[in-house]
């Protein structure tokens, strides 16, 4: 049997946890990240050139935040619900029992390596399962770290990191997980469903896609302008819900962008490209990719480059068209492509005529154009007024739909997500209702009278 196949094994006769013990287990995992927080701080540096305050807001502290939220409320959602019985079960009493689903593979992204891998793992141990978890290639710093605190934490029957690319990753996915939970993207989230469907294994899969960022002459224009910014540039646009595109009205797209080149001025400095607070493309391949779109439209702002250290500045294109390269794909880089429509009902067009985005931001002070776009556009999540901040809440679930993914997760959903809900109904004996039996004399009658 491969090193593989035996770990699933392990894992596959794992006894769930009580709850108390689940509960040990995750402070045990959050002393173990404090007791490393510096290691993971140095990985995310060397690895994405990330700078501490965006290392912790983005990565370490949503994670503590997550395990808080859990701590705070794993004895009420693991509990047994009691539920209704209708009159035709009078006598017995319904219940849903909150088991794990079992052995559990966690794939894992590059972009926040630390947040994303963490963050699903502690859904699938609050919830009771064994976990292995597989975090990407691409930020191998980060990667050992990671491997360093679960090895501290649990045993490998429990929890256990495999680390290794694609053909690692092919050869967990031959595995008959109990659950599959991928972030990745849509193209190797089909690779991810494919397989599942093999053993019929049910899936969260978080992608990506392009996300919009719609901005209404009523707007808050200085203030749309920072947050736009700060949402597509943190993590130098490495951000699967960050602003994609812009999608402006015409009337107020000067103004817009000259505020929003302000802006990145004013977070970034004369030189973006050489700035330490300035994340880095991941790597060569990646940053080749994204060079190639400084050439679609005008460049606004932006479009050096610093090959050796693999940053491209903050970038805006205006007069870029739907048939641009940089409109063919997620662009998951510093490159913010500018749109513009004369009324609403256009760019709510644009946006249907095209996949399901992950996340959509409106900028308007008009409650009637919130709601014609809240009404009329399906998408995983978003923000009025803002960008990223609907992902970083334990209260609201995050996730995709159509293209852009689907499940969701985050605070109770991440339980809830690694939780087969199995409905028991538990009869009385103290009595029998003779008449849903064959034999029964005007059984059909009475069933009648109940059911109609
Ligand atoms: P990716 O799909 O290339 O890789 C993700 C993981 O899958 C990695 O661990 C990788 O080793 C593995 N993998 C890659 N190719 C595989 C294959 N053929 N078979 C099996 N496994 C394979 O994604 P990425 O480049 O690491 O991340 C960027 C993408 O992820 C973007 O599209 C982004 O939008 C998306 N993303 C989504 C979310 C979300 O929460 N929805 C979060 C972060 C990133």
């Amino acid at each position: 049997m491969d090193k593989l196949t035996a770990l699933f094994q392990k894992q596959k006769v794992f006894q769930k946890p009580a709850v108390q013990e689940r509960i040990r287990i995750l402070q045990d995992l959050k002393a173990a990240i404090k007791q490393h927080e510096k290691d993971i701080l140095q990985a995310l540096a060397h690895d994405l050139h990330k700078s501490e305050q965006e290392a912790y807001t983005t990565e370490i502290g949503i994670v503590y935040e997550e395990i808080n939220h859990t701590l705070k409320h794993l004895h009420k959602w693991a509990k047994p619900t009691r539920v209704k019985t209708p009159l035709t079960h009078i006598g017995s009493k319904s219940m849903i029992i909150k088991e794990p689903y079992g052995s559990v593979l966690i794939i894992a992204p590059w972009n926040y390596p630390f947040q994303l891998a963490l963050s699903p793992l502690v859904g699938a141990i609050s919830a009771g399962n064994a976990v292995i978890l597989k975090p990407s290639e691409l930020t191998p710093a980060v990667s050992q770290v990671i491997s360093t605190i679960i090895k501290h934490v649990f045993q490998e029957d429990h929890a256990a990191v495999v680390e290794g690319g694609v053909d690692v990753s092919t050869e967990l996915l031959k595995l008959p997980f109990d659950y599959i939970f991928f972030t990745g993207s849509v193209a190797v989230g089909k690779v991810v469903m494919e397989a599942a469907a093999k053993h019929l294994t049910p899936v969260t899969l978080e992608l990506g896609g392009k996300s919009p960022s719609i901005v209404m002459p009523d707007a808050d224009i200085k203030l749309a302008a920072k947050r736009i910014t700060f949402g597509k540039f943190t993590n130098a646009g490495q951000t699967c819900i960050a602003p994609d595109y812009l999608l402006v009205h015409e009337s107020i797209k000067e103004e817009l962008l000259r505020e929003m080149t302000a802006c990145i001025r004013d977070f970034y400095g004369e030189h973006p490209e050489t700035h330490p607070h300035f994340g880095k493309n991941v790597s060569q391949r990646h940053f080749d990719r994204l060079t190639q779109f400084l050439s679609n439209g005008t460049i606004v702002t932006g479009g050096q480059r610093n090959e050796q250290e693999l940053k491209i500045a903050p970038t805006i294109l205006d007069h870029i068209t739907w048939d641009d390269p940089v409109m063919q794909e997620e662009i998951f880089g510093p490159i913010l492509p500018v749109m513009t429509f004369d009324s609403l009902h256009e760019a709510v067009h644009m946006i249907k005529a095209r996949p399901k985005p992950l996340a959509l931001y409106l900028f308007t002070t008009n409650k009637e154009t919130e709601t014609y776009i809240l009404d009329n556009l399906s998408f995983g999540g978003g923000c009025i007024n803002d960008t990223l901040m609907h992902v970083a809440t334990p209260y609201l679930p995050f996730g995709g739909v159509g293209e852009s993914g689907m499940g969701r997760y985050h605070g109770k959903d991440s339980f809830f997500t690694f939780t087969h809900e199995k409905s028991v109904l538990r009869q009385t004996n103290r009595f029998d209702f003779s008449f849903r039996y064959p034999n029964a004399k005007n059984g059909l009658d009475l069933v009648r009278k109940f059911l109609k």
